[in-house]
């Protein structure tokens, strides 16, 4: 089960996680873009970790709307707006919840996932985090169809999402900056789906 201290940890491992792959992801984002995808995830982080200190939330649904929040005020470009709303939907399905199972997490980021493509209007192949959301999502129905408990569907999430990443390389990019690029954005990885590719490991081996 995930309760709130079990997302705190994950939290602050994002925090990390982003912060020592800031150069890496903006390196992607140098590629195809503007070069600021690892900047804008580190400083988005430090902001969350900062508001839980100075405010711990009370229950799941509050700290999933404290991370909106702070991802929405400081990450900046395309992602931040995308990734707060993605907390922010998944967070809604937690309402009055003290803890949550696979039903819920699969729910929430069903929901989050729903969130970010009707804000965002990209498809699967459009060279974007959808690109590394879908198939988690697709892998974590698959492992509840198949019995698996919350941490086997959260390890199959995050190697989904791994591959959905790395399968964005050859891709034209159709959404986002890079789309400007047309023809000359393939042959890199997509940054945003290589940092949805990071929150879904840190969640498997955070939650
Ligand atoms: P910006 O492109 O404004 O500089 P970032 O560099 O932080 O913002 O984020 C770029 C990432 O955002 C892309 O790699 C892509 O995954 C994601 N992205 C951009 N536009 C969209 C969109 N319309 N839908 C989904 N994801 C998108
Ligand atoms: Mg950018």
């Amino acid at each position: 089960m995930i309760n709130l201290e079990k997302f705190k940890t994950l939290i602050f491992r994002l925090q990390e996680v982003y912060n020592a792959e800031k150069i890496h992801l903006s390196e992607l984002d140098s590629a195809i873009g503007d070069g600021d995808h690892g900047v804008n995830m580190a400083r988005g982080f430090d902001a969350v970790a900062a508001a839980w200190n100075a405010a711990p939330p009370a229950d799941l649904a509050a700290a999933f709307k404290q991370v909106s929040m702070a991802l929405i005020k400081t990450v900046g470009g395309a992602s931040g707006p995308l990734y707060g709303t993605f907390f922010m939907k998944m967070g809604m399905v937690m309402g009055g919840k003290a803890e949550i199972g696979l039903d819920e997490w699969i729910d929430g980021v069903e929901k989050g996932i729903a969130g970010i493509a009707m804000m965002g209007k990209a498809r699967r192949g459009d060279k974007t985090m959808i690109d590394a959301w879908e198939p988690a999502l697709e892998a974590l129905k698959a492992a509840k169809a198949a019995g698996k408990d919350l941490s086997g569907a959260l390890a199959d999430s995050a190697k989904a999402a791994e591959e959905g990443a790395a399968a964005t390389i050859p891709l034209v990019a159709k959404k986002g900056r890079a789309s400007y690029l047309g023809e000359r954005s393939a042959g890199h990885q997509d940054p945003g789906a290589t940092s949805a590719a990071f929150l879904l490991k840190a969640a498997a081996e955070n939650l």
